[in-house]
């Protein structure tokens, strides 16, 4: 059946889905109500279509601006720097002081992404225009958040005031997955690059 193989080859590009998992949720799919399946395929298309980059800090939100960048009570000269969405996300549920800055990625020579893949050139305006004191760096503590981590300390130590989050954590750790007061702790910790 052409239809059932394209759904099972559909869920197989999604991330942690492999072949078996992939074909136990389509014919799942089968068996779901009508109108769950037309939300469920509505919210996938509304996700897609819908949520965009923040202009100022390059967060995934539904408006040209997001919510963060918005906020006036912010600290306004220090920006906490993360590799993705979801990060400053996990950063948030810790504190709500700080406004972000995403890369949309890290630095990989396994994967060869190379620093111009990075949102680079849009943080080194916002230092300048928005006078920023302070980039706190946190990427996670993996070989690539590492890597991108000094990158970024190398080409801002002569411009701000750059710090690391203290993990006191084995490296390899995923900031996504750090619980908010070990983030808190990471973030109110952090040491002078
Ligand atoms: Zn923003």
């Amino acid at each position: 059946m052409k239809i059932l193989e394209n759904l099972i080859e559909s869920f197989e590009k999604l991330p942690g889905i492999g072949p078996k998992t992939a074909e136990r949720l389509a014919y799942s799919v089968l068996d779901l109500d009508d109108e769950y399946v037309k939300e469920f395929a509505q919210n996938l298309i509304d996700a897609k279509t819908k949520i965009k980059r923040c202009k100022i800090c390059g967060m995934y939100c539904d408006s040209d601006i997001c919510d963060v960048c918005k906020d006036k009570d912010r600290i306004s000269d220090t920006l906490i720097v993360v590799s993705s969405t979801k990060d400053a996300i996990a950063i948030e549920k810790a504190t709500k002081k700080y406004k972000y800055f995403v890369l949309n990625g890290n630095i990989s020579l396994l994967k060869n992404i190379t620093p111009d893949k990075l949102n680079i050139p849009l943080l080194l305006t916002r230092i300048e225009t928005e006078n920023i004191k302070e980039i706190i760096l946190a990427t996670s503590s993996t070989l690539d958040g590492e890597t991108t981590a000094r990158y970024l300390s190398n080409i801002l130590e002569n411009k701000v005031k750059v710090t690391r989050l203290a993990y006191g954590l084995p490296m390899g750790s995923e900031l996504e997955y750090l619980d908010t007061l070990t983030l808190e702790k990471a973030i109110s910790g952090r040491n002078k690059i």
